[in-house]
């Protein structure tokens, strides 16, 4: 019998091991995870509140509509009920507290123009910012341009009608919502992400209505103990060893301490190129076997931190909605769990507050990082106080780093559906190329399918898990769309020029 050894319980661990046994094609498959729980960054760990037990998120998800791997499994899984969709997002200005900025998904005409009135730029500028995303959503398709190496300021710097306010919102926005300031992000990845959202408006997101582990983690984990998967957790692992161009055996530490080695057939790799270059560089010679092992060097990462903020009361006037605070130091966003979370809905709000730019605090103590991010919280909602919050929980993940979209990474980013370097050896997880390019669930639940089916192919055992491709307007429309556009925009560039160019 055929055995895959996938070491990394995340969901592209997961994914990896579930398409590979849900085809009953008698394959053995085995995690082995280094932490105490499956789902990797898309978990929650189990903490004491108020003497209760109860889940606390890595960090809060969201689930756009337009993820096709994620959605799939979800409806595989029977599932979707756990979701709530949301159509809109709030924004705080600092000092505006209590006033709420709403913005609309562009659903209709009329949710645009709102936005265009509503905005966080001038009407005139909002108008040319929105020119701007379908102006890099026209952007040749495919990765083999150099869209990748340009940078998001790079590319808003080439246009004639770019401003400097146009880049502020770049950099407050993209550095909350995908941790990377503009002036590194690649172009390339804005621009699918742009295309993917703008294709599939409505509901733009959904949220879990409880935690990720219960959610969404736990029902995957249970399809792999009913087929069969067999699963270590506390199970680090810290060698590998090789024999001529194949991966022979690994070396795991577990809870105890004790070394445990397992001799392998194929392996799959699931975890961050991080920690992969950690274990990989107490065995330099399997470089020499595979040089291009190199590469995922190239690759980097930067923690986002998550603080769960327990309240001994109802905070008023807050949505329930997903909350950016505009300009905020930390890059601080953040959700009311107890209005969406079903067994906290009614209860004091508890506000899962995820802070995207981590790096200032990275060296400071936990008590530091959380009255800094308190601090920068409180520029938004001063009700805040410290007499109203009952304990918080500081996750700062600087250990475990996010795969940043950097300009120039897609060259360095392994294939998943292919053999890496040695001829057992595959690599898998969100950092690897996906259609979804961006550090996302679902770029890591597609890698894991792509994965499997690499796998098993290279078992010689027929049969495919489908790949959903990922819809979006055709390159046409969008040309179209901007030409009928373009003559209001020398327009209103002009107009900006002469009123109120920053
Ligand atoms: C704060 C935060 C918020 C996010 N929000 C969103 C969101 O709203 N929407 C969205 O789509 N995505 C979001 N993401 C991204 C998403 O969580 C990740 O892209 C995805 O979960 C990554 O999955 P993965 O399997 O590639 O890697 P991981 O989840 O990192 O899994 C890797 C696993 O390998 C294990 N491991 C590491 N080293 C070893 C070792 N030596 N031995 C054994 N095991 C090891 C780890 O413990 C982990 O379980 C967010 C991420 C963060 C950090």
């Amino acid at each position: 019998m055929a055995k895959v050894t996938v070491v990394g319980g995340g969901l592209s661990g997961m994914l990896s091991a579930l398409r590979l046994l849900e085809l009953d094609a008698g394959i053995e498959v085995e995690i082995y995870e280094g932490s105490d729980r499956l789902g990797g960054k898309a978990g929650a760990n189990l903490i004491e509140v108020d003497g209760k037990k109860v889940r606390a998120d890595h960090g809060y998800h969201i689930f756009p509509t337009w993820y096709a791997n994620a959605w799939q499994l979800i409806d595989q899984l029977g599932i979707r009920g756990n979701y709530i969709p949301f159509d809109t997002t709030y924004a705080i200005n600092k000092g505006d507290w209590p006033k709420l900025i709403l913005t609309k998904s562009p659903t209709s005409l009329g949710a645009v123009i709102y936005d265009i009135f509503n905005g966080t730029l001038p009407p005139l500028q909002m108008f040319l910012f929105m020119y701007l995303n379908l102006d890099l959503m026209s952007q040749k398709i495919g990765y083999d341009n150099q869209l990748d190496e340009f940078s998001v300021n790079g590319f808003l710097h080439s246009r004639f009608y770019g401003t400097e306010a146009m880049a502020e919102v770049f950099r407050t926005t993209l550095l909350q919502t995908i941790s990377t300031p503009p002036y590194l992000l690649s172009a390339k990845t804005l621009q699918v992400a742009t295309k993917f959202f703008s294709a599939h408006p409505s509901p733009s997101v959904s949220v879990l209505n409880t935690s990720l582990q219960e959610g969404f983690i736990d029902p995957i984990a249970d399809r792999l103990e009913q087929l069969g998967c067999k699963v270590y957790l506390n199970h680090t692992l810290k060698t590998v060893k090789t024999d001529g161009d194949a991966a022979s055996e690994l070396g795991f530490v577990d809870e105890a301490g004790n070394d445990v080695t397992v001799a392998l057939d194929r392996v799959v790799m699931a975890i961050p190129p991080l920690d992969l270059a950690t274990v990989l560089d107490d065995n330099l010679n399997i470089y020499d076997v595979a040089p291009s092992l190199y590469d995922t060097k190239y690759l980097g990462a930067r923690p986002m931190a998550a603080l769960n903020i327990y309240c001994n009361t109802v905070i008023p006037n807050l949505p329930e909605q997903h909350v950016l605070l505009t300009g905020s130091q930390y890059g601080l966003t953040f959700i009311d769990v107890a209005q969406v979370w079903d067994d906290l809905k009614g209860g004091n709000t508890v506000l899962n507050v995820i802070a995207s730019d981590y790096v200032p605090l990275e060296h400071l103590s936990e008590e530091q990082a959380t009255n800094a991010i308190l601090e920068d919280l409180r520029n938004y909602v001063p009700v805040l106080t410290d007499d109203v919050i009952d304990q918080t929980y500081l996750q700062s993940h600087t250990d475990q780093p996010l795969f940043m979209n950097y300009t120039g990474s897609w060259e360095h980013r392994p294939d998943p559906s292919k053999k890496q370097g040695l001829n057992n050896l595959f690599l898998t997880g969100t950092y690897c190329r996906t259609q979804a390019n961006l550090a996302t669930m679902e770029g890591a639940i597609e890698s894991g399918n792509l994965t499997a089916n690499a796998v098993r192919a290279d078992l010689g055992i027929s049969g495919d898990v489908p790949v959903p491709q990922i819809t979006y307007f055709p390159r046409w429309l969008i040309l179209l769309m901007k030409a009928f556009m373009f003559p209001f925009v020398v327009i209103v560039w002009l107009l900006v020029l002469i009123f109120n160019r920053k």
